[in-house]
């Protein structure tokens, strides 16, 4: 039986006041389920907001949409991953397409925030995901394979058996353009045969869970957890609202 993984990336969305809007509203709708995790990854501002808002609820996690790669020192604006952890994330979203593409996060960035994350108690959320052009022009899963193999570089002894990873397709983020879930599942078993021959034991490589992102949204959520290789969504747009969030993580 899938232990689904739901994580809300509200991006740069919902202050502390509206942080604390939200959590009550979906907390008021929202059972608590032993069968699967839901994380919320509110921005930096509102960390410390969301966490004290969910109080008891101890089912729901909260992450950090991005750390540094440095411990600390004169990075103006930045959140280190030691900062995140004190203030009561437990997971780090890393190599999302918005830092790649908008902010130039390079492949050695990631690798090394897959690693800050781990040596501060972190899980880190690996993002991976291939442009329309690189789509166009059959290279979707070299370079998935790629982003996957450079952000866990760095990463030593039993750290690979902690990632979590979500495929991301570039061209299917904000856009309501989702994957189907065949292609998400053709992806996503490219990604665990190469967990399989990193990890080099397919019992650990199975365990790590592969999420699909992009444009997923309380109608398309069933068909893509439907399909045996997807293990979990990583929700944008659709994770802003109490209620449609609230759809999602009751699938
Ligand atoms: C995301 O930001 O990771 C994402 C998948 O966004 P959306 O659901 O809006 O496509």
């Amino acid at each position: 039986m899938k232990q689904p993984v739901f994580v809300a990336n509200w991006k740069m969305n919902h202050g502390p006041s509206e942080a604390e809007k939200f959590v009550s509203r979906f907390l008021s709708k929202y059972k608590a389920h032993t069968d699967r995790t839901v994380v919320i990854v509110p921005p930096a501002a509102s960390l410390s907001t969301v966490v004290s808002a969910l109080g008891r609820r101890k089912d729901i996690m909260v992450g950090v949409q991005n750390i540094h790669t440095e411990a600390k020192g004169a990075f103006t604006g930045e959140t280190s991953a030691e900062m995140a952890r004190d203030a009561g994330a437990k997971l780090a979203l890393v190599g999302h397409s918005e830092r790649r593409h908008v902010f130039g996060e390079t492949d050695e960035a990631t690798a090394i925030k897959c690693a800050r994350a781990f040596e501060n108690g972190l899980t880190p959320l690996l993002c991976v995901g291939e442009t329309i052009q690189q789509r166009d022009r059959g290279e979707a899963e070299s370079v998935v394979l790629r982003q996957l193999r450079a952000g866990m570089a760095n990463l030593k002894d039993s750290q690979p058996r902690g990632i979590v990873v979500a495929y991301e397709p570039v061209w299917a983020i904000g856009t309501g353009r989702t994957a189907t879930p065949a292609d998400a599942d053709a992806m996503h078993e490219a990604i665990r045969a190469e967990l399989t021959k990193m990890i080099g034991v397919k019992k650990d490589a199975t365990k790590i869970p592969i999420l699909y992102g992009g444009s997923v949204t309380a109608e398309n959520v069933r068909s893509l957890l439907e399909v045996g290789h997807v293990d979990g969504v990583l929700v944008g747009g659709a994770s802003i609202d109490p209620n449609k969030w609230n759809a999602i993580c009751s699938t």
